[in-house]
C-alpha cells in the first residue's frame, strides 16, 4: 500500500531521508514551524528537489516576528503567497500563537486574532490547507503525577518551561481550544487540520464532538498515537470507524542537522512499522513507557487506506 506521513519535519539535505521513504512505500509532508529558519529550509527544499521531488510535498509557515510593526500583514501575505507559487500545499501556525509570543502591551496572541482574518481568508481562497498545531497535550496543564501519557511525564519533567501546571499565568488549556474553534467558527471554509488530534488526545469523545462542530476539519495523529494507545481499544477503533474520512497518518520524526542519517532513516523505518503494526494486526505489541502491551487495532483496509493514504491526498490537495 501507498503511504503518506503527513507530518514530519527534515533539517537534512542529504538523500538517506527520502531514500528510506520511497523503500518503504512513504510519501512525506514535511512542515515547516515558525523557529524563524526561512534559510535552512529554502535549501532543503532544493537539494530534496534534486533527489526526490515526487516524493514529498511541503506546508509552508509565516514569522510572528513583527506583528506589531506595520506592514506585517501584507509582507505575511506576499509571503504566502510567494510560498504557494513555490509549491506548498498548505500553511501551519504553530504553539507560539497562544502559549509563547505576546505583543507588545504584554498579551498572549491567540489564534483567533482578527489581524489573522486576512490570512486565513486568503489560505481558503487559494484552495490551500490551514494545518493548526495550537495548545497542548492537555497533560501539560495537570502536575507530573496526574499526567495520562508517560510520554508527556517524560518531556514535561525535562522541559519544565513548557510545563503549563508551572505557569497558571498563560491561557489554560481551554483558552487554547475555544482560541482555535472560535477561529474555525469565523472561517467555516477553511480547510484545517488540527495537528496531534487537535490537542485532544486525552478523549476520543471530546475529539469527536469538535470534529461534529466543524466538518472542515481534519486531524493527524503525530507524536499522539500513545495517548490514544492507553485507552479503550474498542473505542479508539470506534473512533476511526466514524471519523475515517478526518485523521491522517502522521509522526513528527524530526531529524535534525546533527542526526545521523543512517541511524535515523532505521529509527524512522521502525517507527513506520510499529504503527503499521498497531493499525494493520490485532498483535500485541510493546510500545515504550507503557506497562501492559498494546493490542492492535485490526483495522480493515479500507479505512488503513484512508487513513495512509487519500485523506492526506484529499485533505492536502497533493500526491
Ligand atoms: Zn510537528
Amino acid at each position: 500500500m501507498k503511504k503518506i506521513d503527513a507530518h514530519v519535519h527534515i533539517k537534512q539535505n542529504g538523500p538517506e531521508f527520502l531514500d528510506q521513504a520511497k523503500a518503504d512505500n512513504f510519501f512525506v509532508i514535511p512542515i515547516i514551524v515558525d523557529h524563524n529558519n526561512v534559510p535552512w529550509y529554502k535549501n532543503f527544499l532544493q537539494s530534496q528537489r534534486q533527489h526526490h521531488p515526487e516524493q514529498f510535498s511541503y506546508v509552508t509557515t509565516f514569522h510572528i516576528d513583527g506583528w506589531d510593526e506595520p506592514g506585517w500583514q501584507e509582507k505575511t501575505l506576499e509571503h504566502i503567497k510567494s510560498e504557494f507559487e513555490n509549491g506548498a500545499i498548505g500553511v501551519k501556525v504553530w504553539k507560539n500563537i497562544g502559549m509563547e509570543f505576546r505583543d507588545k502591551d504584554s498579551n498572549f496572541v491567540m489564534i483567533d486574532d482578527p489581524k489573522f482574518d486576512p490570512i486565513f481568508d486568503f489560505i481558503e481562497y487559494q484552495n490551500k490547507t490551514l494545518s493548526g498545531h495550537i495548545g497542548e497535550p492537555r497533560d501539560c496543564w495537570l502536575p507530573l503525577e496526574e499526567m495520562l501519557a508517560s510520554s508527556n511525564k517524560r518531556y514535561y519533567s525535562s522541559h519544565p518551561k513548557y510545563h503549563m501546571y508551572k505557569h497558571p499565568e498563560y491561557p489554560s488549556y481551554e483558552d487554547q481550544i475555544n482560541s482555535y474553534a472560535r477561529m474555525l467558527e469565523k472561517h467555516p471554509n477553511l480547510r484545517y487540520v488540527g495537528c496531534h488530534l487537535a490537542s485532544i488526545e486525552w478523549s476520543m469523545k471530546k475529539l469527536a464532538k469538535m470534529l461534529d462542530r466543524f466538518p472542515n476539519m481534519a486531524v493527524d495523529l503525530a507524536a499522539r498515537l500513545d495517548d490514544i494507545q492507553i485507552q479503550d481499544t474498542d473505542e479508539v477503533r470506534d473512533f476511526f470507524g466514524k471519523y475515517q474520512n478526518r485523521v491522517l497518518y502522521g509522526t513528527d520524526l524530526e531529524i535534525e542537522e546533527h542526526d545521523n542519517p543512517k541511524d535515523f532513516a532505521k529509527r524512522m523505518h521502525e517507527k513506520w512499522q510499529t504503527d503499521w503494526t498497531y493499525f494493520s494486526t490485532d498483535s500485541a505489541i510493546t510500545i515504550k513507557g507503557i506497562d501492559k502491551p498494546v493490542i492492535g487495532l485490526n483495522l480493515p483496509q479500507k479505512i488503513l487506506k484512508k487513513i495512509y493514504w487519500e485523506n492526506a491526498r484529499k485533505w492536502y490537495r497533493c500526491f
